[in-house]
């Protein structure tokens, strides 16, 4: 049986930025990541990297210039249009300056290509894990092998196998469903959708039901269609992502032939451009159910772990999840490094920052979330892009 020094569970943006920063303070960990490969996976679509999180967080983990060097240049204009492409609002971009735009699988490379090579055990599929007393946790892989951990991380996002031995809570399903498709080579192969998305984000909205689309490098458009419909309604297209929630299940119609015509039926009579956005996906749709902890979730101390990113507070996507994953990873690690000779003490004092930070997250995601698919689209939307113009 091995004896890990900080053991993390899950390589996502939370879990690899814990690492690192524990690794600018001298403090080795191993993180334990069920995914075969870096590459096992498609990483998904960018991320906007806002100041007072991500970015405080690369800095924590010295990564600030090489951050910079991926930066997706025009990725940060937004426009909102109505269902017939007409042109609501235009936010022209400012050149990364405001609201820096990366993909997530280069963000992911940068804090890959830091770590000291075997931090990450790829291929590590945790199923279980159980206290011993003392603050000690033996942790299960699928393999049959276990670790016991003196100080454990659950930075294992939506379905965390961590998050047991803190708290009861479930992940639920808010009644929205985001489905993915992709268009590639878009100036050549789908030039009037390119030019009616533009160089950055695009929202077509109208109450309960949207199509946003995001330009991201080698001509590249990544569609999220949103819809307001039950988890029956969802199951039944059979897309792949509708038998395990946020993560890429395995559903019935592989190819998405099917789910992908009954999703474009849902937009009969919308401009032809954005249509296109979905009958021309060159992959399977993927359907990411949207799921949500309850409001403010937060636990009582448990000796030698906690949770980071999603497996603390998994909300609905509005453009802060990702972000508050690797500021958590980052205060967590200085906290330890803080108190490096009392793990508890360490564990308190980043809990008590992250408790009420995601609390008011969640607040926001509600009211964002909102303002994309609720009654208020897209009115609301234009609105709120308005007044964070004059802040
Ligand atoms: C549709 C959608 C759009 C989004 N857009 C944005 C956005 O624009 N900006 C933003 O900031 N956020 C966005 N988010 C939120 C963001 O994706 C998450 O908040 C973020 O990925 C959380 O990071 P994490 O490291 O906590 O978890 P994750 O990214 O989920 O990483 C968890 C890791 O743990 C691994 N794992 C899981 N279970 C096990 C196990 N049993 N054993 C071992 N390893 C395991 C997984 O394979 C994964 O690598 C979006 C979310 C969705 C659903």
């Amino acid at each position: 049986m091995n004896t890990t020094p900080v053991t993390i569970v899950g390589a996502g943006l939370g879990g690899l930025t814990l690492a690192r920063v524990l690794h600018v303070h001298g403090i080795p960990a191993t993180v334990y990541e069920a995914d075969a490969s870096p590459a096992a996976r498609t990483q998904g679509g960018q991320l906007d990297i806002h100041p007072g999180s991500g970015q405080l967080a690369l800095a924590a983990a010295g990564l600030t210039e090489a951050f910079r060097a991926i930066i997706h240049e025009g990725a940060d204009a937004a426009r909102i249009l109505d269902q017939d492409g007409e042109l609501l609002l235009n936010i022209p971009g400012d050149d990364g300056e405001t609201r820096p735009e990366v993909l997530r699988g280069d963000l992911r490379g940068i804090l890959l290509d830091s770590l000291p090579e075997d931090t990450v055990r790829w291929g590590a599929k945790v199923t279980g894990v159980r206290s011993l007393g003392d603050g000690r946790h033996e942790v299960s892989f699928a393999d049959g092998s276990t670790v016991v951990s003196a100080l454990l991380v659950g930075a294992d996002g939506a379905w965390s196998r961590v998050r047991p031995l803190v708290s009861d809570a479930r992940p639920t399903y808010t009644g929205k469903t985001f489905i993915e498709t992709y268009l590639h080579d878009v100036d050549q192969r789908h030039p009037a959708t390119a030019r009616l998305v533009g160089p950055g984000a695009m929202y077509a909205l109208t109450p309960g039901k949207g199509i946003t689309a995001h330009r991201e490098a080698s001509g590249v458009l990544h569609t999220y269609v949103q819809l307001a419909r039950s988890a029956e309604w969802v199951a039944e297209l059979g897309l792949p992502g509708t038998a395990a929630g946020n993560g890429a299940g395995s559903g019935a119609d592989r190819d998405g032939a099917i789910g992908t015509a009954r999703i474009a039926a849902e937009f009969e009579g919308w401009a032809p451009e954005l249509l296109a956005l979905i009958t021309g996906t060159e992959t399977a749709p993927v359907a990411r159910m949207i799921h949500t902890l309850p409001d403010g979730h937060r636990w009582d101390r448990v000796p030698g772990v906690t949770l980071i990113g999603d497996a603390a507070h998994l909300m609905p996507p509005s453009g802060d999840g990702a972000n508050l994953a690797m500021l958590d990873g980052a205060e967590l690690a200085g906290a330890i490094a803080a108190h490096s000779d009392d793990a508890e003490k360490a564990l308190a004092v980043y809990e008590e920052a992250m408790f009420p930070r995601s609390a008011s997250f969640f607040v926001d995601a509600h009211e964002i979330v909102d303002l994309v698919i609720g009654e208020s689209a897209p009115h609301g939307l234009i609105d709120f892009f308005g007044e964070a113009a004059q802040e």
